[in-house]
């Protein structure tokens, strides 16, 4: 039973997309690029839990980096460091996917190794003005695998 259902997910990665599986906008947890790591920001960033935080500038839906816990190790709150000095200093890649690509795509990209996180955008060609870059959501490694194996996996 369990095997056929893994079977069908897996199947269903050829035709379902990021979009089906990601984390909307609305619901990621981001922080803005002019923050301050005080101690607040940082008790902030470690109740939420997640490994990966993308940092927006001015509004939300406009990221230009992508925060890892591991580079808050040799932060002092103390110091209030700028949250740009740290973002300058590792300066991670941000991957960007179409909403429309297909989990498999997205599961060999995932495997291409570099980031496990992947910020999903569309054309927004709707209304009167010029098309421009929509910002959905996002979508790990995880959201794939839990699409195969169809069921939550539960974080610690
Ligand atoms: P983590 O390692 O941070 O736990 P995972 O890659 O295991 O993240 O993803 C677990 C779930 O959390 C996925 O559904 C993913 O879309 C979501 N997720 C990951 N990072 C964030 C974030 N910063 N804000 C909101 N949801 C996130």
């Amino acid at each position: 039973k369990e095997e056929l259902n893994m079977i069908q997910g897996a199947l269903e990665l050829r035709t379902k997309t990021v979009e089906d599986v990601m984390t909307p906008l609305s619901n990621c947890f981001m922080i803005s690029s002019d923050a301050i790591l005080d101690f607040n920001t940082m008790s902030e960033i470690m109740e939420s839990g997640y490994t990966r935080i993308p940092v927006y500038e001015g509004d939300r839906a406009n990221i230009m980096d992508i925060l890892y816990v591991q580079d808050l190790a040799f932060v002092d709150p103390d110091d209030c460091t700028a949250l740009k000095t740290i973002t300058k200093f590792y300066n991670h890649p941000v991957h960007v996917v179409f909403h429309d690509t297909k989990l498999d795509t997205m599961l060999e990209e995932f495997k291409q190794g570099k980031s496990h996180l992947a910020i999903v955008q569309k054309v927004n060609n709707e209304g009167e003005g010029d098309p421009f870059y929509e910002v959905l959501g996002l979508v790990t490694l995880e959201d794939v695998i839990e699409e195969i194996i169809k069921s939550e996996i539960l974080d610690e």
